[in-house]
């Protein structure tokens, strides 16, 4: 294996043989290097696969096909690559800290919408915890449709949300939003997300790639499918496995909703994609009555996890009120949820 990871197109795939050596797959990846591409090698599976980065006519040009222990050799002839279920068949898991999302693995992730204070905080993290909830969440740096609004704490939110995780014992995430804040959000939480209105930030998305931690990415208040699809080829290709995608509702004529959840792209992302997929009903819904049936018809849908928002007192919220769950109705919300996860036959992961 190539000691950095390779950046650029993968333009294929070469399926080993389960059966194929040590050697064999040396070989193949000689061969790839020796014609001066990057190789990208996943040996997770039934068989090695190894991923040829470079230039598309060099690397379709070698007679890769009749080396000893190859199986097959797959063009990817999609916009997409790295994320695409033509580069890794089977399903990632994405694991932050105790908490596995994906390949079977349900997570379910809690948290106010912003943090306000650490009683606050504090509160909503316990309920999520009583609740068998898998991480916390909170948001340090708000994106508000209006800029007289609360923007959130910044690092002082950041310090709140960590030391609350450790109190209860949850891994915790919060959105980022400038790069600037990178390397504060590192050192403070254990996945990042990057919010619908950062989705098409490119560069902020290369950036966080390279980050290191697992990252979240929500989907474009009117990014299709393939959009949300390429934005995350970004964030792969600065070198991150630990991904997972997030549905949250797209603007559509319909206002009887904040926002139309996209339920459909549940199994469409599945199909296309070998990330994990989970869905925030919170910021699609706007109102906390929709919540738990738009939870429940995600999971009946294939989702890996949800994100919902949950505050001690909604009615006192520095953002989202409406939409918050009360923290002292979160255990029996969550209790719902299991339920329907454990039918269709996943795990709740905690
Ligand atoms: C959030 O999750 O706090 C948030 C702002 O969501 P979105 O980016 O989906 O609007
Ligand atoms: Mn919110």
């Amino acid at each position: 294996m190539s000691a950095a990871p390779a950046t650029g197109a993968p333009e294929l795939i070469v399926v080993m043989r389960a059966s194929a050596t040590a050697e064999e797959v040396q070989h193949v990846i000689a061969l790839i290097e020796g014609a001066g591409a990057g190789v990208h090698v996943d040996a997770g599976g039934e068989g090695t696969v190894i991923g040829a980065i470079g230039d598309r006519a060099i690397v379709a040009g070698l007679p890769l096909e009749a080396v000893d222990g190859v199986e097959r050799v797959v063009p990817l002839r999609k916009e997409y690559k790295r994320v695409s279920r033509e580069f890794r068949s089977r399903d990632t898991i994405v694991t932050v800290g105790p908490c596995k999302v994906g390949g079977g693995h349900f997570a379910m992730m809690g948290g106010p919408c912003s943090i306000e204070s650490y009683e606050q905080t504090l509160a909503s993290a316990k309920a999520v915890k009583e609740a068998g909830g898998s991480m916390l969440r909170g948001g340090a740096y708000k994106p508000r449709t209006s800029p007289y609004a609360f923007q959130g704490l910044g690092l002082e939110g950041l310090k709140i949300l960590r030391a609350v995780g450790d109190e209860v014992g949850l891994p915790v995430t919060t959105e980022l939003m400038d790069v600037r804040d990178l390397q504060d959000v590192v050192d403070h939480v254990d996945m990042i997300w990057i919010g619908a209105r950062n989705m098409q930030n490119f560069n902020l998305l290369s950036e966080v790639g390279r980050s290191g931690k697992p990252i979240m990415l929500k989907r474009g208040i009117a990014a299709t499918i393939e959009e949300l699809l390429m934005a995350s080829e970004y964030i792969a290709n600065g070198g991150c496995d630990e991904l997972i995608l997030c549905e949250r509702g797209i603007r559509t004529f319909e206002k009887a909703t904040r926002f139309t959840l996209d339920v459909s792209a549940i199994p469409v992302l599945k199909a296309e994609t070998h990330l994990p997929v989970i869905v925030d009903p919170s910021h699609a819904a706007g109102k906390r009555s929709l919540v738990a049936p738009l939870a429940l018809a995600s999971v009946a849908a294939g989702a890996d996890g949800l994100i919902v928002e949950t505050h001690p007192t909604p009615e006192h919220a520095l953002s989202d009120a409406a939409q918050q769950i009360p923290s002292a109705e979160f255990p029996a919300f969550v209790a719902d949820v299991e339920r329907l996860v454990s039918v269709c036959g996943r795990t709740l992961s905690r």
